[in-house]
């Protein structure tokens, strides 16, 4: 399986980085060893002073596709999660900065923590308006709503199967909102869509 991860799908995080709104949806990649084992606490590693957490809404893909126009992208998914895509800001920013690709900063082990999913069927609220946040100890750090995104998940569907094969299986992380801040020690972090608990995850602080 695959992560499909979106950049700058929410206009408040674009601005909050001073990055450009897309035209067309920023795609990256996380391999299935950035997947964080549930129940295991993160640990931060020693190589990175700012890693960030990004809450994003992510979508289970439930058959295999290419090329699926955005009429049909719904029928490939019936659940939905959340999870959070850590990000190391401090090198990104370098990376960023020369122009090179970003997995050291995105594709790291453990930057891909998945919470828990839930049938579209049962949720309160349609997809496309779907609250979610993050918080910290009861505090909130990130709220969204999907209604948000600069491109739907219709339209992500369909702009990555232009180019990549959907397999049974794979993740869409599809972007977060603004807040991202980083992680220290001690952290106790939670996050909610749709009114529900589905993510838990204490920060440490070494590898
Ligand atoms: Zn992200």
């Amino acid at each position: 399986m695959k992560i499909i991860c979106i950049g700058r799908n929410y206009v408040d995080h674009a601005q909050e980085l001073d990055n450009a709104i897309p035209s067309r949806p920023l795609i990256f990649l996380k391999p299935e060893s950035s997947i964080l084992r549930k129940g295991r606490p993160f640990s931060i590693p020693t190589w990175s002073q700012e890693i960030h957490h990004e809450i994003e809404v992510v979508l289970r893909i439930g058959r295999p596709g290419k090329s699926i126009p955005k009429t049909e992208a719904l029928d490939y998914f019936t659940e939905v999660g959340l999870g959070i895509d850590f990000t190391a800001r401090d090198l990104q920013s370098e990376l960023k900065a020369y122009g090179h690709p970003w997995e050291r900063a995105k594709a790291f082990d453990d930057s891909a923590v998945i919470g828990d999913f839930v049938s579209i069927d049962c949720l309160k609220t349609s997809i496309d308006n779907l609250p979610f946040e993050l918080r910290n100890h009861g505090t909130v750090l990130q709220e969204g709503n999907t209604s948000n995104m600069i491109f739907s998940f219709a339209e992500l569907i369909a702009e990555i199967t232009t180019f990549l094969t959907l397999e049974e299986g794979d993740l869409i992380f599809t972007g977060t909102p603004a807040g991202v801040g980083p992680v220290k020690d001690g952290d106790l972090l939670e996050g909610f869509l749709d009114g529900q608990s589905l993510l838990q995850l204490e920060i440490s602080k070494f590898q």
